[in-house]
């Protein structure tokens, strides 16, 4: 029995959570004595990019080039995993949780008649009774769960493990899946990036700014921090229901849930809606003029001052780094 990773990818790069994946793995596998991790990819990437997946504890990349893979189609996704799944005769497939991970693994769970839990924060306890712990209530709790299932799926929640760094390159293996034409029956026709070049859910920094930055019109200051940050750009919910910011970045309860290293809030209250959408952030910074406002409760940092004072600073000390 071993353990099989699934891998995700964008624009020809291995995703950084599909990598916590793998280093998930690799530790699930030395704690199970499963022995080596094996990790599958689908359609095309960069040269590469699948050896560099040992680094994080693979030991083998299997991997079906099929040009139609490459958009993530969902229902052959599922298809062509089960067939490594069965191939490998896995026990446990490891994802990164994510909206097309889910997807993906819901249809195993179905296929392979396996268990699944998703939003995994930590290794399971592999003893009687296979518990797992995830975070529930957009992480303001834990749960746990017992997969009492032969074959298991776990989705693994980002920033959820060390990301193992130290790895050697991982041997290359093509996959030979057969995946029928029904399964690409729903394709892609074209994906559009709304704005910026970091995608919000996936983004390892972000900048967020609430309704202190009084306008629309204020927002540059927002979006130079960001650059030299190299981290996307996030709102709270009034400012974009008054339309100062597309809908996209609303950061909260109702809007998009983040989990980066550092989340920077700057002019948001720290209302409870708003926290329930940054608090699995690794590190939170908050500057708001009114020492009082709730964010500094949940903030490893805090600046108390006026944003148009503090930002460009902030943002000039850390260019001149
Ligand atoms: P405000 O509450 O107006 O706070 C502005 C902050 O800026 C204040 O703390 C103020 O001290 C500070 N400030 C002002 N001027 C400056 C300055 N010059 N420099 C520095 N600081 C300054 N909200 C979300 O964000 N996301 C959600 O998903 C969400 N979902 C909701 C769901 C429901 C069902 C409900 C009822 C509400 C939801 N809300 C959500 C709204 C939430 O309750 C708050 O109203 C909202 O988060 C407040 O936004 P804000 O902090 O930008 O504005």
């Amino acid at each position: 029995m071993s353990i099989l990773v699934y891998i995700e990818h964008a624009e020809g790069k291995v995703k950084k959570t599909s990598l916590e994946a793998v280093s998930f793995a690799h530790a699930l596998a030395a704690q199970t004595g499963e022995g080596d991790v094996t990790a599958v990819a689908l359609g095309s990437i960069e040269a590469g990019e699948l050896a560099a997946v040992g680094s994080a504890g693979a030991a083998k990349v299997l991997h079906a080039s099929d040009e139609r893979l490459s958009d993530g189609v969902i229902q052959a996704h599922a298809s062509a995993v089960a067939q490594a799944f069965e191939i490998l005769n896995a026990s446990t497939l490891v994802l990164a949780k994510s909206s097309l991970g889910d997807a993906v693994a819901a249809r195993l769970a179905i296929k392979l008649k396996a268990g699944l839990v998703s939003n995994v924060v930590e290794l399971p306890d592999t003893g009687a009774g296979y518990a797992v712990k995830r975070s529930i209530y957009t992480g303001k709790a834990f749960a746990v769960t017992s997969l009492t299932t032969e074959k298991k799926i776990l989705a693994v929640k980002k920033n959820a493990i060390d990301l193992k760094t130290d790895g050697g390159d991982a041997v290359v293996e093509t996959l030979d899946v057969s995946v029928a034409d029904s399964d690409f029956a729903s394709k892609i026709i074209s994906t559009e990036r709304a704005t910026g070049d970091i995608l919000l859910p996936e983004a390892d920094i972000v900048v967020s700014g609430g309704r202190g930055m009084k306008g629309p019109e204020n927002w540059g200051m927002i979006e130079d921090l960001a650059k030299t940050l190299g981290a996307a750009t996030g709102c709270s919910k009034p400012v974009s229901d008054i339309g100062w910011r597309p809908h996209h970045e609303h950061v909260g309860q109702t809007g998009v849930k983040v989990a980066p290293s550092l989340y920077v809030a700057i002019g948001i209250s720290g209302a409870i809606q708003h926290l329930a959408g940054v608090n699995s952030s690794k590190c939170i910074v908050v500057i708001n003029k009114d020492p009082e406002a709730p964010f500094f409760k949940a903030a490893d940092y805090g600046i108390v001052g006026d944003a148009f004072e503090v930002v460009p600073k902030l943002n000039e000390a850390l260019k001149a780094e």
